[in-house]
């Protein structure tokens, strides 16, 4: 075991139930409302077939507000809203930028992490961003503040 084999690196669900815990200590928010009136969540929706995915891909920590009826994830108004790269290879490059003393540059992320340049270059630039205004501080895990 290592820092490295956490679930929450290499699993959707499991990445999503670490920013909720972070995020949502107390419950989920709606982010559209501010509701905390339990919102519930979404099991086994999916997203649009494409060619790539015939079935679509399953939709992970999808809540549904019970006040506004609007659905959301704990992406929406973090750092990690509108952006297609799964939210495990967000944590990666999050702890990669985050231990490497002297920073990590885009086109090492994009290596390390199989994303192409574009993706990799708008994770390095959102991470920096959110370490510069401490938003987001207790992401990292473990206790470590980011
Ligand atoms: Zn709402």
């Amino acid at each position: 075991m290592s820092v490295l084999s956490k679930p929450y690196f290499y699993d959707e669900a499991a990445a999503f139930e670490h920013v909720e815990a972070v995020l949502w200590p107390e419950g989920p928010v709606c982010p559209h409302c501010g509701s905390v009136a339990a919102p519930y969540k979404l099991t086994g929706v999916r997203t649009k077939a494409s060619k790539k995915n015939p079935e679509g891909i399953l939709r992970h920590g999808l809540y549904k507000c019970r006040d506004c009826r609007k659905q959301f994830t704990v992406r929406i108004g973090t750092i990690f809203e509108e952006s297609h790269l799964p939210l495990h290879k967000w944590l990666q490059a999050i702890h990669l930028m985050c231990s490497s003393k002297k920073g990590i540059s885009a086109h090492q992320m994009h290596r390390i992490l199989e994303c192409t340049y574009e993706a990799a270059w708008f994770l390095c630039h959102r991470i920096r961003l959110a370490m510069a205004s401490g938003e987001l501080s207790p992401m990292g895990g473990g206790g470590k503040t980011v």
